[in-house]
């Protein structure tokens, strides 16, 4: 689709989008074809232009380009023109079956086989009605049902993994990396605790959304009217300039939360190597230890896995230490030592 393609004019303030010259849609905002097109890309581009094809009758595709799942026929309004909603209609046709989660995973996965782009997982009801919706939304995603998924996935391997090995390698073999206890835990080499990490897990768990990139309490700003402003934000999440992972932010959150910048500038912090064996040591403060409890009470109340923002927390530790190397020594060592106390406590305690 082309902005050619669509005839645009304004009247009172709205905008008039077409494609077939016939529909019209209206809106104040950019027409969401348009917008999304400028958000997903080219495969999103392709994806409209046969689209609208296949609705003017000029394509016919192997498989429908679209489905459409109802997982039930249950929904909270009674809208007179709905089937739900008129008597005779409801006693008819409705009933109070559910589709399987087997079904709905065989559905997907012919789907993903015959390359089919994109799927609405409501008909005639109301699908926020199904408890553990986000699981059918992020079955269909990771198998392909969505016009960017596997970009997506690509994304937040680089971001996580890739990354990852990427700054380790500074530390590898080298006296910090071969300290065996830190604080009277023992710890492998860095390569062998990352090695640990189910890097699927945190692909699959990956929730794209409109992100910051560093979303730490230093960059929250609350005016004294409580309007909120967040500065400094991260130009890219891997190749994509508008989508990023959910849990991204909510890990840079965690880690600030845990280790924040008054604490690194006024050196709050201790490291002391004796003996192969490191003790590590920082100031807590009373403020941010009850944000993050609020945090994991925002996430339990949002079905977010706040052990899993604990997680990528974590990495980011490991991540930033080498940074530091050259301007801050002391806080590089001190950040990679915890980073590699934090995530052989936290992979120890899953081994368990
Ligand atoms: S399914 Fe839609 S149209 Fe039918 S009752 Fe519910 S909200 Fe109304």
């Amino acid at each position: 689709m082309t902005e050619k393609e669509y005839h645009t004019e304004t009247d009172d303030g709205m905008k008039k989008f077409t494609s077939d010259g016939k529909v019209k849609m209206l809106s104040t905002e950019a027409d969401v074809n348009q917008k999304l097109s400028s958000i997903i890309g080219e495969k999103f581009i392709e994806y409209r232009k046969k689209f609208e094809a296949a609705s003017n009758f000029q394509l016919e595709t192997e498989f429908p380009l679209y489905i459409q799942i109802e997982l039930h026929q249950i929904c909270n309004l009674k809208c007179p023109m709905c089937s739900i909603g008129h008597p005779d209609e409801n006693q008819k046709y409705v009933s109070d079956d559910k589709m399987s989660w087997e079904t709905y995973k065989k559905v997907i996965l012919e789907c993903e086989k015959y390359g089919c782009p994109s799927m609405n997982p409501q008909g005639i009801n109301e699908p926020l009605l199904t408890p553990d919706f986000e699981k059918y939304i992020k079955f269909a995603s990771i198998n392909n049902i969505s016009n960017n998924s596997k970009k997506f996935q690509n994304d937040c391997e680089y971001m996580y993994k890739t990354k990852t090995y990427e700054r380790i390698k500074i530390f590898q073999n080298q006296d910090i990396d071969n300290i065996s206890y830190i604080n009277g835990i023992f710890v492998e080499p860095i390569i062998n605790i990352i090695n640990k990490i189910d890097w699927n897990k945190i692909i699959s768990t990956a929730i794209p959304a409109n992100f910051h990139g560093d979303l730490q309490p230093e960059n929250i700003i609350v005016s004294k009217d409580n309007t909120v402003f967040l500065i400094d934000w991260r130009e890219s999440f891997g190749t994509d300039l508008n989508i990023g992972d959910l849990y991204y932010d909510l890990s840079k959150l965690y880690h600030g939360l845990l280790i924040n910048g008054t604490i690194v500038k006024e050196k709050k912090f201790s490291v002391n190597i004796e003996n192969n064996q490191a003790k590590i040591s920082y100031l807590s403060k009373d403020n941010l230890i009850e944000f993050n409890k609020k945090l994991e009470l925002f996430c339990q109340n949002h079905q977010i896995e706040y052990n899993h923002v604990k997680l990528l927390g974590i990495l980011h530790y490991v991540n930033i230490a080498e940074f530091y190397m050259k301007t801050e020594p002391e806080y590089s060592k001190f950040i990679f030592l915890l980073g590699k106390l934090l995530m052989s406590e936290y992979l120890n305690k899953l081994e368990k």
